[in-house]
């Protein structure tokens, strides 16, 4: 019903979710009053601190099944990544020098490979079907004697595709490689257990997940080696030096203990309205393409190609909604997506595409208006242009 939600609608939740009011509340005492530093071990400040960042690890690791001493915080998932991923490279430099990890990676695992890669890495690029799945024969294939990581993401930020972490991992272990995932845009959203899945790092954010933005977390399993990238006084048992982010980190922690309770329920309501978005356009539009697998997805994910209409064009017609045409962090470039690319889709097939992102305070309103929106926008398109 036009007039029965907020304008502009915000529908880029893989960009990143507004913060969770009770997150807010969560937060803002170690903003004022209890502002002190959570290494200061000699005053009730410092106490007070440290206590909050205790309680947040705890609930951090209680939504992916860790224990507390294995979340390492960092100012990010990119921190995280390049920590992962960079820090086991020279902690097991002498047992071998390859990587494995797939194309549709976020920037900052291929950029953390390149940047090994210059330094004497060996990395293989796994391609992904036009599912956007690895394969994972492919996978099996690419083991070699002085593999040391294999980093595969959960979740992709563009297509929401999961990848089969649970098969990935098993392939690992039997190995006896580390295996690392970028799990940001699946923490709060899937369920995440780092034991099922054989994960010894995984890449966490707040601010995909209703959290603050400017804090994250790795996940290190207990017994796993990671040197540390910045030099420091040796915070976080010497894997991150840095004074902690209280405030950003009690967020965090907050964020993820209502993911835990509301993870279920949410996830199904959410899958509810992605569904009838895509099932509007699809009963009154013709000529479009969902990129990625729909088995395999998150629950908040569409991610189509309206062909014969350029995704910028139409994101211009329909300025009251925020969606993305491709990753929000190269949204600056105008090159096609390498994640589309690489599933096969053709220049003028990538550069059609929308990702919606639908998330916690997304509605039924909210979801018909903009089906209602981009059903006029391609329509009024084609026309001007037809083909
Ligand atoms: N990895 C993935 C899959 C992401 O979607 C993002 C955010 O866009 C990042 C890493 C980077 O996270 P952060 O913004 O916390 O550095």
């Amino acid at each position: 019903m036009p007039g029965d939600h907020r304008s502009p609608i915000y529908l880029d939740n893989h960009a990143t979710t507004p913060v969770d009011p009770a997150v807010l509340e969560a937060m803002l005492p170690y903003l004022s009053g209890k502002f002190g530093n959570a290494a200061s071990h000699s005053h009730s400040f410092g106490w007070q601190a440290s206590e909050a960042v205790n309680t947040a690890r705890k609930q951090i690791a209680e939504l992916i099944s860790a224990s507390p001493q294995e979340i390492v915080f960092t100012s990010g998932a990119t921190e995280s990544d390049n920590l992962a991923i960079k820090g086991v490279a020279d902690a097991y430099r002498a047992k071998g020098d390859h990587i494995i990890t797939a194309v549709t990676e976020h920037a900052a695992v291929l950029d953390t490979c390149r940047h090994l890669e210059k330094s004497g890495f060996r990395v293989t690029w796994l391609p992904v079907q036009c599912n956007g799945l690895i394969d994972l024969e492919q996978l099996r294939n690419a083991f070699q004697p002085k593999t040391i990581l294999v980093s595969i993401m959960a979740a992709n930020n563009e297509i929401g595709v999961l990848q089969l972490l649970k098969e990935i991992g098993e392939l690992c272990r039997e190995r006896g490689v580390l295996f690392h995932s970028d799990a940001v845009q699946a923490l709060g959203r899937m369920p995440l257990d780092v034991n099922a899945l054989s994960l010894d790092l995984a890449s966490l954010t707040a601010h995909k997940c209703y959290g603050p933005k400017g804090c994250g977390a790795l996940y290190v399993r207990s017994g796993v080696k990671v040197s540390q990238i910045m030099d420091g006084g040796g915070h976080e048992r010497g894997m991150r030096s840095g004074t902690l982010n209280v405030p950003g980190i009690a967020g965090f922690g907050k964020a993820c203990e209502i993911a835990k309770k509301t993870l279920p329920e949410e996830s199904c309501r959410i899958a509810g309205l992605r569904n009838r978005l895509r099932d509007r356009l699809q009963a009154e539009l013709d000529e479009l393409l969902i990129n990625g697998s729909e088995e395999h997805r998150l629950p908040g994910n569409l991610n189509v190609s309206f062909l014969n209409v350029d995704g910028e064009t139409l994101m211009t017609a329909v300025n009251d909604v925020a969606v993305s045409s491709g990753a929000a962090c190269h949204s600056d470039k105008i090159d096609a997506s390498h994640v589309l690319k690489a599933l096969g889709r053709s220049d003028e097939e990538a550069g059609s595409a929308i990702r919606f992102g639908i998330g916690r305070f997304n509605t039924e309103a909210e979801i018909d208006y903009v089906a209602g929106r981009f059903i006029d926008a391609v329509k009024k398109l084609r026309e001007l242009s037809p083909v």
